[in-house]
């Protein structure tokens, strides 16, 4: 079976340890076989850990891919129950709990589980490869991160946190007993969930506020001359600090090494595919071509088309132009809800000829970028409409561009006036951005869908546009032509459009067949 060597992270003493080693096949040798089991010994003999260290083995390339989904399946649950419930309470805890073990994570935290340990580890540093390389991927990364190690953490009785804390050289400044009795008032009075008996009892932490921003903000410490005085019961979220400082250094070294992956050819599609890509449902694969006129496209853009795509029909029924990326933003859609090409032509051509372009330019210089997209031209790659996951994170628009997410990409202000006009109320409005604001952007739009159709709770997790219509169409009770057949086999075949040079790119399909059978169900998580 063909092995990886994987070797990413940063040395002990805080200098990059060839922060990423190029991840390649390899074979064991004894003497690495010895090696690696005494570091397995030692990395996984705790049931938490800062994963300071990379792992050293060789993993083969189907442990490598089935570790990394399931960690992202993880950490997409995290998102969402982060929303959905108050974190850290007894039905967020409960659902998370189910997730660690259904996907074969650490749970129980005070029995060690080298097995369940080793995947922990592995995957979060397969995972840092796959969410190093931008801004956005990093900042969801680190958050998700955090809010898992906070659960693990908590979880930890009193003995396993010190011990946690020993191991990982955490020492923190503690005050003396002069001092404390010194600030016993202040202290009982400013200290969440501290009275005279538990103010004895523990120890209380003196640090810089800013490594305590989450409890100053939320008022639950004393404050005195820059310091904040940190009762024990509260010291995971001086952990977190130092957990979230040390995660986003690596994070910006292990970027830094990415023409290393890149120059592997196994591993960069799968790495772009884990971090940019829907893994789930391929919206291209049609069933009910043709089902759809195109007289009908006006009023689905108002009762079933997604924002994103509402503002795409709403600025080419305005100027009767759209620039390359709302082209294949929206172009790839129509062709997902079943546009056939020739109604694609039509379509396009009829709009474009209503503004400045005449018939004989639209042939010459659009028409072939419209059969490129039905693969009809070109490489002849049947060209997948993009997901939620692509339209978020790649090719921002700029000014005069209306693709993008419009909760990710318009400005709260615009957003707003746009919801309102949409007859969003107003607390659903509140709603809306708050969730965009947490940077919830999918979450936003099933909130609008919510909104929209006038449903409680939508039963269905968001992560394609395509999906958004299919959905409002079975909600409507209008679907029955144009809903599409879902027992297509899945193929995670997005192709592998960069950003802002789409028409350029051929998707590497049978890596993604391949991947394909690793990612089943992941769309369920997005
Ligand atoms: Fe479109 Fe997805 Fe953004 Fe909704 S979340 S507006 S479907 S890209």
């Amino acid at each position: 079976m063909s092995c990886v060597s994987v070797s990413v992270g940063v040395g002990q003493d805080g200098v990059t340890n060839r922060a990423l080693t190029l991840l390649r096949t390899m074979l064991f040798s004894g003497r690495n076989k010895k090696l690696v089991s005494n570091s397995k010994t030692v990395l996984y003999a705790q049931p938490l850990q800062f994963y300071g260290q990379p792992p050293l083995e060789n993993i083969s390339l189907s442990e490598f891919e089935s570790f990394a989904v399931d960690r992202l399946k993880l950490l997409k649950t995290v998102e969402n129950l982060g929303v959905s419930y108050v974190k850290y309470s007894e039905q967020y805890s409960k659902k998370l709990e189910a997730e660690l073990k259904t996907l074969n994570f650490p749970y129980r935290t005070e029995v060690d589980d080298p097995e369940k340990q080793r995947k922990d580890h592995i995957s979060h540093f397969i995972l840092r490869l796959a969410y190093c390389q931008t801004e956005d991927l990093r900042r969801w990364f680190i958050q998700q991160e955090v809010d898992l190690f906070r659960y693990r953490f908590n979880k930890l009785s009193c003995k396993k946190k010190l011990e946690f804390l020993h191991n990982n050289n955490l020492q923190y400044n503690t005050i003396s007993v002069e001092e404390k009795n010194h600030l016993k008032e202040k202290l009982l009075i400013s200290s969440y969930g501290i009275n005279g008996v538990t103010l004895e009892e523990q120890d209380f932490y003196k640090v810089p506020f800013q490594d305590a921003l989450d409890l100053v903000r939320t008022r639950k410490v004393y404050l005195k001359e820059g310091y904040a005085y940190i009762p024990h019961n509260e010291i995971v979220a001086i952990v977190l600090n130092d957990f979230r400082t040390r995660l986003s250094k690596a994070l910006a070294l292990t970027a830094r090494s990415l023409p290393a992956v890149h120059s592997d050819e196994r591993l960069q599609p799968l790495l772009n595919h884990l971090s940019h890509s829907y893994l789930g449902q391929d919206y291209s694969v049609q069933k009910n071509v043709g089902k759809i006129s195109l007289e009908q496209i006006d009023s689905l853009a108002g009762k079933s088309f997604p924002l994103c795509m509402r503002q795409l029909h709403q600025a080419l029924r305005d100027n009767h132009h759209l620039r390359h990326g709302g082209r294949m933003q929206y172009g790839l859609f129509l062709k997902g809800i079943g546009l056939s090409l020739e109604q694609a032509l039509q379509f396009w051509r009829m709009e474009f000829i209503r503004g400045k372009v005449d018939a004989d330019k639209f042939d010459k210089a659009y028409a072939y970028s419209v059969r490129h997209m039905f693969g009809k031209e070109g490489k002849r790659a049947d060209y997948t409409p993009y997901s939620c996951m692509k339209v978020i994170l790649s090719n921002p628009p700029s000014q005069g561009d209306y693709h993008g997410c419009p909760f990710r990409h318009s400005d709260p202000e615009l957003l707003k006036q746009k919801l309102q006009f949409y007859k969003v109320s107003p607390s659903g409005v509140n709603q809306i951005l708050d969730l965009v604001k947490g940077m919830h952007y999918q979450l936003a739009c099933q909130k609008y869908f919510e909104l929209t159709h006038n449903v409680e709770d939508s039963t269905f997790s968001l992560s394609h546009p395509n999906q958004y219509f299919i959905e409002s169409q079975k909600h409507l009770g209008g679907g029955k032509d144009v809903k599409r057949e879902m027992d297509t086999p899945q193929r995670s075949q997005e192709n592998s459009a960069a950003r802002g040079s789409s028409a350029a790119q051929e998707p590497a399909v049978n890596e993604s067949q391949y991947l394909a059978e690793m990612t089943k169900n992941l769309e369920t998580y997005f």
